[in-house]
């Protein structure tokens, strides 16, 4: 008897610009397995229907993203600790028995990628500096805080969101007023710009960096562009640099491992492939 051909996807809405079905479609082919991963645009009234369905319909997981992310993970069967850390899923495993598994794995995939470009890297080494606090913001304070920072100046436009993470993640976290951008710099040993700005399109993220740790680690979860002018400053200035692909990327895996059996390698060819037009 043939076994299955695995299913998974990524379910949002709009799905058009989701990157993902180009990145665990490479993965599929680069290493050779029978399986497929679908993009589906699925309106929010529709999600529980969809996520009881698909199953049935041969799929072993699906990413959840906009504007998905929370309802999965009151929908969810079991939720690992980091995604109620979060607050958010993004990587669901359908169990045998009915009902689903809920993981986020944006904080792994920030760090990751952080450990694979600059392996000498250490979130313990110092200060960190975040700038912003959204959505993505409190996954990256979770991976911080698990790996070891000492100290988050967390720093964001409206103070009121960065002091809501500040009580989420308690006193390693402090906020600093958005006017003082530039004093958070100062000793940084990693600083992490989670806001949007430098974004295509968007104003550049410009603050003074001069103040920083010599060889401080900075990166940006912007990668439209990939070099972002707040990492072309970075640099100048003497950082390590890290831009915000291999995130997006790194956090694919964990999913693609549960789903398709093998875990895969983060190459050249895997940027290259998320780069082309
Ligand atoms: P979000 O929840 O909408 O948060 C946006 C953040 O940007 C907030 O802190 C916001 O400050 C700040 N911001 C926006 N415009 C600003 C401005 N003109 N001046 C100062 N601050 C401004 O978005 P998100 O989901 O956290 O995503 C943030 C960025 O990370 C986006 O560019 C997204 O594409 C990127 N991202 C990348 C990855 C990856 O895998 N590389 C993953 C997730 C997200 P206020 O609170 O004051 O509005």
């Amino acid at each position: 008897m043939k076994t299955k051909i695995p299913l998974a996807g990524v379910i949002a809405h709009p799905v058009a610009h989701s990157k993902s079905p180009r990145l665990h479609g490479g993965w599929l082919q680069e290493y050779g397995i029978t399986g497929h991963y679908i993009p589906m645009d699925v309106h929010p009234d529709d999600l529980q229907g969809v996520l009881e369905t698909l199953p049935k319909a041969g799929f072993v997981g699906v990413n959840v993203t906009l504007p998905h992310k929370e309802a999965a993970l009151k929908l969810a069967t079991t939720v690992t600790k980091r995604a109620k850390r979060i607050g958010a899923a993004n990587t669901l495993t359908f169990r045998p028995e009915g009902g689903f598994d809920a993981d986020c794995t944006d904080g792994e995939g920030f760090i990751e990628n952080l450990r694979q470009t600059a392996p000498d890297w250490s979130a313990a080494a110092g200060p960190v500096a975040v700038y912003g606090a959204g959505g993505a913001a409190r996954a990256v304070l979770d991976a911080l805080l698990s790996a070891g920072a000492p100290e988050i100046r967390l720093c964001n436009r409206t103070r009121a969101r960065a002091e809501a993470l500040a009580d989420i993640f308690g006193p390693t976290v402090q906020v600093i007023d958005w006017e003082k951008a530039g004093d958070v710099a100062d000793g940084a040993t990693t600083l992490v710009n989670t806001t949007s700005l430098g974004m295509q399109g968007q104003p550049p993220f410009d603050i003074a960096l001069d103040g920083m740790h010599p060889g401080a680690l900075a990166t940006d979860l912007v990668y439209i562009p990939l070099e972002t002018p707040f990492l072309t400053a970075a640099r100048a200035a003497g950082a390590i640099t890290v831009d915000g692909l291999g995130m997006l990327i790194h956090q694919a895996i964990p999913g693609f491992q549960k789903w398709f059996g093998t875990r895969p390698v983060v190459s050249d060819a895997t940027r290259a492939r998320m780069l082309e037009a």
